[in-house]
């Protein structure tokens, strides 16, 4: 499947945006096009059971708000015979956010912006801009370890002189 071209949009894989309307916030009416399967046995025959209309929080589009607004399912799988609301790539279960808003929570503080700026900007409470400051740094942290062990492994490489036994 091509790459979807609204990605850089919403900043999440697998949508399709249907609509969109609003000015200071923006209402995106989006579509999941994503893998459907159970969490349990990873079955895919899975007969919907109901369906709500939900709205998630997604990053700014430059100066104003966006929100997802889509259908959610809860299924129940053929195989196991088990119920489970729907699985989003980007989306944790149980929440109205998506990750790339929590990015942008994050890094508005974490460039300067004080918390309760940042939290008025965004809508959101003090302690949630805490919360994703601290998911920011941890993602950060993470995404350093894995980059520098190559280039460190390198240098070694070419400090050690050949067929010195250590
Ligand atoms: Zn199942």
């Amino acid at each position: 499947m091509p790459p979807s071209i609204h990605e850089p949009i919403i900043g999440l894989p697998d949508f399709k945006i249907i609509s969109y309307k609003g000015s200071k916030t923006i209402e995106i009416e989006v579509e999941y096009v994503g893998k459907r399967e159970c969490p349990h046995c990873q079955g895919q025959r899975l007969p919907q059971e109901r369906a709500a209309f939900t709205g998630f929080k997604d990053h700014s589009i430059g100066i104003n708000k966006s929100i997802l607004l889509m259908r959610t399912y809860k299924f129940q799988c053929y195989g196991c015979k088990r119920y489970f609301n729907q699985r989003f790539q980007g989306i944790n279960l149980y929440q109205r956010v998506t990750e790339p808003f929590k990015e942008q929570v994050g890094l508005r503080h974490h460039q300067g912006t004080n918390k309760r700026v940042t939290a008025i900007n965004l809508g959101v409470g003090e302690a949630t801009v805490e919360r994703y400051y601290h998911r920011h740094l941890t993602l950060q942290s993470n995404e350093s370890k894995n980059a520098s062990c190559p280039k460190i492994l390198g240098i070694d490489e070419n400090i050690l002189p050949k067929n010195r036994v250590i």
